[in-house]
């Protein structure tokens, strides 16, 4: 009863302090807290030089939105909900200056600088591709033949991070609590699940379109978990390919978008026209379920299975944090078929939204919003379909690779004698043939002389980089920057070539993106939940901040190849 009593008087002194003053004195409070609860002189010592615990979340959400520039937040916001990406911005942070500082903005390197602060040059992630001087062959970033896959027949599931050449913010969360932590990866893309999850990931999930299955690699598991198996074998990828894709809302309505037809945007598989309704029929020699990558369905395949994965591995649930990471990938592959002027993606952009908000809301009612810490970004931007800009009298291109490439050749056989003098052209870097090189005695100088005065010949060339001399070439200082940072020694090319902003090498239908220009680098940042205040900042952040933020939140160590910054107004 006294201590009842004594409670009840110390919340009566509390409200009435809190009443006069906002700044209560601590000694005052843990003096008058000692003396009425009788705790002895020795306890109050130990109360007042203990370190005050710091909160974790029980959950961390790292959302990927492949593709997203910066500007979707706003061109479709008249028509998003208010519980998706209106949300996270009304209720969060937002970083509305966040930029890629590093070529080339592609998927691999972009969900690799997110989870590891870190850039190409340091985190080894140069490309989704790049080529392998010493094996003489490409590699993809996520390959490994030494894994099996499990969970399907197929090669799909050969990868694992081993190309990654230093922690992330998963690892360092499982670090700092002796591997306590639960952290998993889920993308369509093998590379967007893979690369955020980290080295010591308890898992990573992609999509694998033979049998529309979820799959992983032995690097995780032996076999998949029962709920796993049990969501693949409920077929919904079928299910949603049957409904065929016609808009969420009166097609009459996306007025922020180009009509319809459009001979610039890319066509489905078994298409006659890019045009609503998208049928999602068959097509020979395509897996019908590989379809769905290029619709809105992928996302929601993905949020379907995020949520499966939060409940059935008790995500947030246990004491200490766990960390999900959701990279959605078919905006990426929307984007690059029908451009980021198509209603196709404004759709899918409206579609996604719900997916969000159910997502935010599930999260509501699962462990609450202030127990949860979710960020969003994404892993490059996109430059606008050039046949786009140019009927509106924009200067924008596409060029044609294999032509380029024959000019070099030509060039380089005209000022040294007939031979191979490139190995791969990746990145929009040259590889050159170093043994060629030395048995002739050509320099790398003389042969980047020879390209460079080819290359300049043509208008669409913006510049020539010997990315053993990047501070001599003659671009911009802080573009020399962006390639300081995306270029590796090992794994980087020579020479890299750099085309006119609006330019790239490609078809004459859709887009792509890689480039250091803004359209590429300028991608959203949103924080929300746990201990983020609602505001935003203009202040230019880097995407290499994202990691260093999210260890200042959680008071763990940054990962180890980080070169970012912790964004203050975030964490103040
Ligand atoms: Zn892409």
């Amino acid at each position: 009863m006294l201590i009842g009593k004594t409670a009840q008087q110390g919340m009566m002194f509390l409200y009435i302090c809190r009443k006069n003053s906002f700044i209560m004195q601590k000694k005052t409070l843990m003096l008058w807290l000692g003396l009425s609860l009788g705790i002895t002189s020795q306890a109050q010592t130990t109360l007042k030089t203990t370190p005050k615990l710091p909160n974790k979340p029980k959950l961390v959400i790292g959302i990927v939105v492949d593709q997203m520039r910066y500007d979707y937040l706003y061109r479709y916001a008249s028509k998003y909900t208010n519980g998706g990406f209106k949300r996270l911005m009304g209720e969060g942070f937002n970083c509305r200056n966040h930029h890629y500082d590093y070529v080339p903005t592609v998927t691999a390197a972009g969900h690799a600088a997110i989870f590891t602060g870190s850039v190409p040059a340091v985190d080894g992630i140069v490309g989704n591709e790049w080529f392998d001087q010493k094996a003489g062959r490409t590699v993809y970033c996520v390959e490994d033949s030494t894994v099996k896959t499990i969970g399907a027949d197929t090669k799909a599931g050969l990868m694992s991070p081993k190309n990654l050449l230093v922690s992330t913010i998963t690892d360092q969360l499982k670090i700092a609590n002796n591997f306590q932590s639960k952290t998993i990866g889920i993308a369509l893309k093998d590379r967007g699940a893979i690369l955020p999850a980290g080295h010591t990931a308890n898992a990573a999930y992609w999509f694998d379109s033979k049998d529309g299955h979820w799959i992983t690699s032995s690097f995780y598991m032996k076999d998949l978990p029962t709920w796993v198996k049990d969501f693949n074998g409920k077929k919904i990828p079928q299910k949603y390919i049957a409904q065929g894709w016609n808009t969420l809302l009166p097609i009459e309505q996306y007025t922020e978008s180009t009509p319809d037809d459009q001979a610039h945007e890319g066509k489905l598989s078994g298409e006659q026209k890019p045009v609503f309704p998208h049928e999602l029929a068959a097509q020979a020699g395509v897996n019908l379920l590989e379809v769905i990558r290029s619709t809105p369905y992928g996302n929601s395949l993905t949020k379907d299975f995020a949520l499966a994965a939060i409940q059935n591995e008790q995500l947030g649930k246990g004491s200490q944090t766990d960390f999900l990471t959701v990279s959605f990938s078919s905006t990426d592959y929307v984007g690059h078929a029908f451009g980021p002027n198509s209603i196709e993606a404004e759709d899918t952009y409206l579609r996604l939204d719900k997916d969000i908000a159910e997502l935010l809301s599930f999260l509501d009612g699962y462990v609450g919003k202030e127990n949860v810490l979710v960020f969003l970004s994404a892993d490059h931007g996109v430059a606008d379909v050039p046949g786009f800009w140019q009927a509106h009298k924009l200067p924008a291109g596409t060029l044609d690779g294999a032509a380029m490439a024959t000019a070099v050749k030509n060039a380089l056989n005209a000022s040294f004698g007939e031979g191979n003098y490139i190995k791969a052209d990746e990145n929009n870097q040259f590889y050159l043939n170093h043994a060629l090189l030395k048995a002739r005695k050509i320099s790398v100088s003389q042969v980047y002389e020879v390209i460079r005065e080819t290359l300049l010949q043509r208008n669409d060339v913006a510049d020539v980089i010997d990315l053993q001399h990047i501070s001599e070439s003659s671009i911009p200082t802080y573009q020399q920057g962006y390639v300081r940072n995306g270029f590796n020694p090992r794994r980087s090319g020579d020479i890299l070539y750099f085309l006119n902003p609006s330019w790239f090498t490609g078809r004459s239908t859709g887009t792509t993106h890689g480039s250091v220009y803004r359209y590429d680098t300028h991608v959203p940042l949103l924080w929300y939940g746990w201990k983020i205040k609602h505001g935003e900042t203009s202040q230019r952040t880097n995407i290499s901040d994202i990691a260093p933020t999210v260890a200042d939140l959680l008071s763990i160590l940054e990962p180890n190849g980080s070169v970012g910054n912790v964004i203050t107004e975030v964490v103040k």
